[in-house]
């Protein structure tokens, strides 16, 4: 339950009539979401149940260009949540498995070298449709090839040094999360604002 809404049931009845004369908008806010709760519930569904979640990566060079917060902020204005986040320094056995479809390649060695160079910052996003959603947000593996817009297209030149992994299927994101999250550090919180993000016959 968003954490107003629950602030707002637990109201006396007094300090309810105060809210809506001193704060209209907060009094809305409580009784439309209540109201888009008891809808959810009412269908067998509660917000969120149908989102999926997905495994982005922000490599070491984004850490060294300092364009975290860059990178962060387009997938918060798109309206994904963030459902665990985390530094961590990956190693070249972990990335022999992330990779495995690379490590026959010849840039490999460059490719790890590049991705332990420093620790990374591992995210986990949730949304409707996050995995199609993300990867489209993220551009062609090769930044000169991405289009202007996508977050490869607007921060790199490089088809190896391309700012961040993003899952490509929604198989794929189950594993890479299991992979890179332990399950206490994945959040099930929805945020106040969902209602604002999409419509009720969205969720
Ligand atoms: N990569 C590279 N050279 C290539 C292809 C890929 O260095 O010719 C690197 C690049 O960093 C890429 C990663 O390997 O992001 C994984 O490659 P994949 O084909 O899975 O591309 P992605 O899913 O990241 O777009
Ligand atoms: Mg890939």
């Amino acid at each position: 339950m968003c954490i107003n809404t629950a602030l707002y049931r637990r109201m006396p009845r007094t300090l309810t009539c105060i809210s809506h004369y001193l704060n209209t908008d907060f009094f809305v806010f409580c009784s439309k979401m209540a109201n888009f709760e008891s809808k959810s519930k009412k269908k067998g569904t509660f917000p969120g149940s149908n989102m999926e979640q997905t495994l982005v990566i922000l490599k070491p060079s984004t850490i060294r260009r300092f364009l975290v917060g860059d990178v962060l902020t387009r997938f918060q204005h798109k309206g994904l949540i963030i459902s665990g986040i985390k530094m961590m320094q990956l190693d070249e056995t972990i990335l022999r498995e992330h990779y495995a479809h690379l490590v026959d390649r010849p840039f490999f060695p460059d490719l790890v070298e590049s991705m332990t160079a420093t620790p990374v910052i591992v995210v986990c996003l949730k949304g409707k449709d996050a995995v199609a959603v993300v990867r489209a947000m993220t551009g062609s593996t090769n930044s000169r090839n991405a289009a202007p817009g996508t977050i490869r297209g607007d921060f790199g030149m490089s088809g190896q040094e391309n700012i961040v992994h993003a899952s490509d299927s929604p198989e794929n994101a189950a594993v890479e999360i299991k992979r890179f999250f332990h399950p206490d550090e994945i959040f099930d919180y929805l945020p106040c604002a969902l209602r604002l993000l999409y419509a009720p016959d969205e969720l």
